[in-house]
């Protein structure tokens, strides 16, 4: 079982950004971006190409929300959306995730920040 399948099985933690019935969304745990978001369906998707156009259609709508979020309510200027399919792509965890980095000079040397504070800033649920 993949990471992403035990973070949503609640056997492995996160810190939650956004969760509804098909989608979970939490921090991701490397600390290169303040606030760098990953965005998961619930069920199991290797990537994008292998995805259920419904799914994924949740999954994508999710992470306009979210990242809308984040610009409109909690003072980011932008935000990088990134998908990678395939490990030669550099997909590196085969569970289907949409990447949200947020950008400008608002998040810079927040990268360490804790992430029981990233949370509290960018938390939508
Ligand atoms: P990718 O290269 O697109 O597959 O990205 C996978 C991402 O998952 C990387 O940015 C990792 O830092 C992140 N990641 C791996 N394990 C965890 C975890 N347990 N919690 C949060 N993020 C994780």
């Amino acid at each position: 079982m993949d990471i992403f399948c035990k973070i949503i099985k609640g056997e492995s933690p996160c810190y939650k950004i956004y969760e509804d019935d098909d989608v979970l969304a939490f921090l991701d745990i490397s600390q290169k971006y303040f606030g760098h978001t990953l965005v998961v369906p619930k069920k199991h998707f290797a990537n994008t190409l292998d995805c259920d156009d419904e799914i994924l259609k949740k999954v994508i709508l999710a992470t306009k929300k979210i990242a809308k979020h984040y610009v409109d309510d909690c003072g980011v200027s932008g935000v990088n959306i990134l998908n990678n399919n395939g490990k030669e792509a550099g997909q590196m965890v085969e569970h289907l995730h949409y990447h949200i980095i947020p950008q400008g000079k608002e998040c810079k040397g927040k990268e360490k920040m804790d992430f029981v504070e990233q949370q509290k800033i960018l938390k939508l649920n």
